[in-house]
């Protein structure tokens, strides 16, 4: 691939305000993007408005400008775009590789994350949506998923035991794993560059690529960075936003938990280029 093809993406839920961890996330997707001359794009991932405090699409924004984080293009709101995955949908109902299931947040809890294939059979008219696995293994599409993570090495997981995932939610609400892979396959992103905590779906992700038939994006997924009391910083456990008034402190801050020494006399610009030749030389998430 040529360097100029490269196009990346980050692409934040506003379930509230950028906290460092998820600063971290869109400095190293952009550290990426520029060391490989590349695009970098900026998705809002806004399909849960129960869980987006108002405001807090624009206070990503406001926050990645603050940072000089600039993305290449428009950003693109999945709120937007449910024509997109609706048509997603119907394309693989058509192709009879989903099934209605309604099973009890109770019945699912006991499963452990592992659906069972419970409902398969039931013919439910309502419910959630669920990719059938042994459907897509009969259709001749790998249900037995291999990747090269640049970071975690090689990752394998056969999804006949991780069971069939949600691709329509019972709320009506399209479910995070479908929308990414339609707006990544959208958009044209060939190098995914995000936290550690989404290692698990990119094999869900990885067969929907494959569904799709669109050639598998790179993955690079970085280690999620904890606070003092050793917690993943996250929005769950109640991280706080960046302050907006100290954008430099904030990358400095970032790049440290990243194992970076980044100088601290350069300025706001200065440090993103600095960020972007050090990863470029075998960033320290690689060792
Ligand atoms: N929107 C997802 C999140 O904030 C990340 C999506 C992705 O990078 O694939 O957790
Ligand atoms: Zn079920």
């Amino acid at each position: 691939m040529s360097p100029s093809s490269y196009k990346g993406r980050f692409a934040p839920s506003p379930s509230g305000p950028l906290h460092l961890g998820s600063l971290a996330c869109a400095l190293a997707s952009y550290f990426d993007a520029k060391a490989n001359a590349g695009l970098w794009l900026v998705r809002m991932e806004d399909i849960d408005p129960p869980r987006e405090p108002a405001g807090a699409a624009k206070s990503i924004v406001e926050c990645l400008q603050a940072h000089q984080l600039y993305w290449d293009g428009d950003i693109t709101y999945q709120s937007q775009r449910s024509q997109a995955y609706t048509h997603a949908l119907q394309q693989l109902e058509k192709n009879r590789l989903t099934y209605l299931c309604q099973c009890t947040r109770k019945r699912l809890r006991t499963l452990e994350g592992n659906y069972d294939g419970h409902c398969r059979t039931l013919q439910h008219t309502e419910g959630a949506l669920r990719l059938n696995i042994l459907a897509c293994q009969q259709l001749g599409h790998k249900v037995n998923v291999a990747f090269h993570d640049r970071i975690c090495g090689s990752q394998h997981q056969n999804l006949l035991a991780s069971g069939d995932f949600v691709v329509h939610r019972k709320d009506g609400l399209f479910a995070y794993q479908l929308a990414v892979i339609v707006d990544d396959i959208a958009q044209g992103i060939n190098h995914i560059v995000r936290g550690s905590d989404l290692l698990d779906v990119t094999f869900n992700q990885l067969l929907l690529f494959d569904i799709f038939d669109y050639s598998a994006p790179k993955f690079c997924h970085i280690p999620v960075l904890l606070d003092e009391r050793g917690y993943k910083l996250s929005k769950q456990h109640g991280a706080p936003g960046v302050n907006l008034q100290t954008p430099k402190e904030n990358i400095l801050q970032a790049l440290l938990h990243m194992g970076f020494e980044p100088p601290k006399h350069l300025s706001i610009q200065q440090l993103l280029t600095w960020g972007t030749e050090q990863w470029q030389q075998a960033h320290p998430l690689q060792k």
